[in-house]
């Protein structure tokens, strides 16, 4: 196989050699790295999985996916997000990452460009170069100040060869959710040009501000041009069992996405399409008291940032991460996080992880215990203010 050279290891940090080394001696650390949620896999879809297996949902299925979930998902995108898709353009896929990564290899031809929005997910990039090596990556950053999109910088960003543009919210690290005019922005602008939007929305309910979320496919000049990736890791704490979906816009990409599904995936898990389908079934308040954790950790590490003069947080509103501005420490975000975790055992993911122009950042995962939490922050604090003392 041909490999682009973008399409690395993690980047080897000095962090991530202590992090081992600290983790082969047994040291007991307060982990700000977490992506996943703090809560177990709900016993009602355990048991859905169990009862499947035993009924006989074991064998090869539809490479598209069970009609029933892929019914319940149409449902759930039209009363909750306002997006009218119909089941025979949804794929469900092991995982988000699989459901990007189809899209992508059904999308792109050699030298198409693709916009990224960074900070970013740490596999897009090279997702898309596994996708098409001779595809063009062009990164937009979030403004620094507060993390809007910078519609600016995608309207410069694009050109006749962008195939699409990569969007995610919430917003992983930042925390932010897309705005109403955010969306409309981004609608005006896409609708010039003859490509695709392709949305994250896999934070969707892990919303610890009570912001609506917006899923950009709802604006008429998006509807017909959205991918939407999502899935169910994230809000049903079923990271480890590899289920998600995306919805195609077109025959075509459809086409394309299910013959690349049946030649890799097959299908994906059955009795694991059920327990899928069970999440329907939970009760709508279901993640309100995570939400809650997730708020009260953001609004702690909020008042931390506030009052140390190192630091600096525009406020996490979903997803499960907060993206710390740590420039005024000096440091960079390498040896930010490798100092915090050499003097006071805590591991947090440097910046520079997300895009290079991020070095002045460090990820915080909300998704711990609320009292572990505030020890950690507190950890944080006095590293901090360490490093700006006298
Ligand atoms: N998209 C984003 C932004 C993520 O942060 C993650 C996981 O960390 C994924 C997708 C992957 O989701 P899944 O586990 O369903 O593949």
């Amino acid at each position: 196989m041909r490999i682009a050279h973008e399409i690395q290891d993690s980047l080897e940090l000095r962090f991530s050699n202590l992090a081992r080394t600290k983790n082969a001696k047994g040291e007991k650390i307060i982990s700000f790295g977490l992506g996943e949620p703090g809560f177990p896999t709900p016993p009602s879809v355990i048991d859905a999985a169990a009862d499947a297996m035993r009924r006989g949902f074991t064998r090869y299925s539809n490479p598209f996916g069970l009609i029933e979930l892929r019914e319940k998902i149409v449902d759930k995108l039209a009363r909750e997000n306002g997006v009218a898709v119909d089941a025979e353009r949804i794929v469900v896929t092991p995982g988000a990452k699989m459901a990007l990564s189809l899209s992508l290899a059904a999308l792109l031809q050699p030298g198409d460009e693709v916009i990224v929005v960074t900070p970013c997910f740490p596999s897009y990039i090279p997702q898309i170069k596994i996708a098409e090596p001779d595809a063009v990556v062009r990164t937009v950053n979030m403004k620094k100040d507060g993390f809007a999109l910078d519609l600016d910088g995608i309207a410069a960003a694009l050109t006749p060869r962008t195939r699409a543009v990569i969007v995610n919210f919430p917003h992983n690290p930042t925390g932010r959710m897309i705005s109403a005019a955010e969306a409309d922005g981004l609608a005006a602008l896409l609708e010039e040009h003859d490509c695709f939007l392709i949305s994250d929305e896999i934070y969707e309910r892990l919303n610890h501000s009570g912001h609506a979320h917006i899923s950009p496919a709802a604006r008429p000049a998006l509807s017909d041009r959205t991918i939407i990736i999502n899935g169910f890791s994230k809000a049903f704490s079923m990271t480890g069992w590899r289920i998600g979906y995306v919805t195609l816009p077109n025959d075509d990409l459809l086409k394309i996405v299910s013959r690349l599904q049946q030649h890799t995936n097959t299908n994906t898990a059955t009795f694991i399409q059920m327990a899928a389908l069970a999440t329907f079934d939970l009760p709508d308040g279901f993640l309100d008291d995570y939400n809650a954790r997730l708020a009260a950790n953001a609004g702690a590490l909020q008042a931390v940032a506030d009052a140390n003069p190192a630091l600096s947080l525009a406020p996490s509103e979903g997803g499960l991460f907060a993206f710390l501005d740590i420039a005024a420490s000096g440091l960079g975000s390498d040896a930010f996080a490798s100092g915090l975790l050499d003097a006071h055992n805590v591991a947090a993911t440097p910046g520079i992880v997300f895009g290079e122009n991020w070095d002045d950042h460090l990820r915080v995962s909300l998704a711990i215990e609320t009292e572990t939490f505030a020890d950690g922050a507190d950890r944080l604090d006095r590293f901090a203010r360490g490093l700006v003392a006298g």
